[in-house]
């Protein structure tokens, strides 16, 4: 498919797809004309690449992701998840916290002992 149907499939601008491709992430084949051409595999390849931006990948950690062969590749990823669950651990805590303090008795916030120890 051209450029322009695989961008609007997948809901980019077509300069997006361009420059995935000028940063060597998803890198489409070339008519003899040279107009960029997308297989099915390159538009699968397309949305895993959102799925990681979702995650919150950037472009040269996709890049690396996406080469089953990259030396890095579950360096990227290990260092992805411990990112994941460092943030849902404090998620976590300011849930405790808040669901405390609609709670807490205590007139004052500073003189209650929990409140504070969800201080970090
Ligand atoms: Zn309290």
């Amino acid at each position: 498919m051209k450029i322009g149907e695989a961008a609007s499939r997948l809901g980019v601008a077509v300069h997006v797809l361009r420059h995935w491709d000028d940063e060597g992430v998803v890198v489409p084949d070339r008519t003899p004309s040279g107009h960029r051409e997308y297989t099915e595999e390159h538009f699968h390849r397309l949305r895993v690449l959102r799925a990681c931006q979702g995650v919150g990948m950037s472009l040269p950690e996709i890049r690396q992701v996406l080469h089953r062969d990259e030396p890095e590749r579950v360096g990227v990823i290990e260092r992805r998840l411990h990112l994941i669950r460092t943030q849902r651990a404090r998620l976590e805590a300011a849930e405790r916290f808040l669901v405390h303090v609609v709670d807490c008795e205590h007139d004052l916030l500073t003189r209650c002992e929990r409140c504070g120890q969800y201080a970090t």
